[in-house]
């Protein structure tokens, strides 16, 4: 379409690599992946009015759709290099692409990731970023080496991005400091790839929470053909949140919000001490929230010992 705003996003994301042989502008770029080590891929999609307010900042949005890609690789193990972006507009806005590069850009840099292609076309604002990045053969984290005994561990906070998103919408507390902070965790999460990185050789299984806690961990649990307790005493919850929404509340966005986008992962029992040492180290520390259990599906005990039926399971975009 509108080579001006190829141009913008290209000067604005502009990184150089040296695996980068061929980057934006001709009709494929031309990758050299480092000898010895597997390529980890990963795409996301955001539509405004589903993923994201539509009245947020382009620069939020930018941030976010690299973010949520970037939140896979960590969930991998994997370290970023590259992405592509196809994206969809009304209308050659170029303010709103500029916003949205500037956005990107930011998170990309600290990251050293190139953007090496794309495409854009006119239609209703969809964003779809795809990543690609490194990690040795055999070495990455996935869903399905769980074991029961294992510990039940989640990085950073939970709930931020489903209160941030209430406060949005329902115009609470805008002004007040622990509400822009729990906007922030909705708008720009902090994916967890150097976490992810440190996970690589003691998780036995791992998994980042974008659909909520129980749906997410509930994938761990199929995958792995086990089960999982939890206990709702040990949800790590910011101040922000337990100052600003009521305790159930609370404990709901914890186990069922979305968009949180910290690492939600499993670690034989003999290793928990040594992983939350790394994670402090990394600034998210990680929180032991339960245990792998034989059986199935993800059960929440509370702190009386009396067994949660109600949290919803997640966030499902074809659910009746
Ligand atoms: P073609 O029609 O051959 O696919 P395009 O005009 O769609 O070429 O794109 C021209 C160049 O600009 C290609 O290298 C493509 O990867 C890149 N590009 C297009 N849109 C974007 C975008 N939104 N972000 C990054 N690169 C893009
Ligand atoms: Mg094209």
């Amino acid at each position: 379409m509108e080579f001006s705003l190829i141009d913008r996003i290209r000067q604005l994301t502009a990184q150089h690599r040296d695996d980068v042989r061929l980057g934006i502008g001709d009709d494929a770029a031309l990758l050299t992946v480092p000898p010895g080590q597997e390529l980890a891929v990963a795409i996301d999609t955001m539509v405004a009015g589903v993923h994201f307010p539509v009245d947020t900042a382009a620069a939020d949005v930018g941030w976010k759709a690299l973010a949520v890609n970037l939140s896979d690789l960590a969930a991998m193990g994997a370290t970023p290099a590259w992405a592509l972006l196809a994206l969809s507009m009304p209308d050659a806005d170029t303010a709103f692409v500029d916003g949205f590069a500037q956005g990107f850009a930011q998170l990309a840099q600290s990251y050293r990731l190139a953007l090496v292609g794309g495409d854009t076309t006119r239609g209703a604002l969809t964003i779809s970023v795809a990543v690609h990045g490194f990690v040795p053969p055999g070495k990455a984290l996935t869903r399905a080496g769980a074991q029961a005994g294992d510990a039940v561990l989640v990085t950073g906070t939970l709930g931020d991005a489903a209160a941030g998103l209430q406060c949005v919408q329902r115009n609470h507390h805008r002004d007040d400091a622990q509400a822009r902070y729990l906007v922030e965790r909705l708008n720009r999460p902090t994916p967890r790839i150097a976490a992810g990185l440190a996970l690589r050789g003691h998780a036995s299984a791992c998994i980042d929470v974008s659909d909520g806690l129980l749906a997410d961990l509930g994938h761990i649990c199929v995958s792995s053909r086990v089960g999982a307790d939890i206990e709702a005493a040990l949800l790590p919850r910011s101040s922000a949140l337990l100052d600003l929404f009521d305790d159930s509340t609370s404990r709901e966005f914890a186990l069922s919000g979305g968009d949180d986008y910290e690492l939600c992962f499993t670690v034989p029992p003999q290793y928990v001490a040594a992983v939350q040492a790394d994670l402090a180290k990394l600034g998210c520390g990680a929180t032991r929230i339960g245990r792998i259990v034989q059986g199935e599906g993800v059960r929440v005990r509370d702190g009386e010992g009396h067994w949660l039926e109600s949290a919803r399971q997640g966030w499902d975009h074809f659910q009746a």
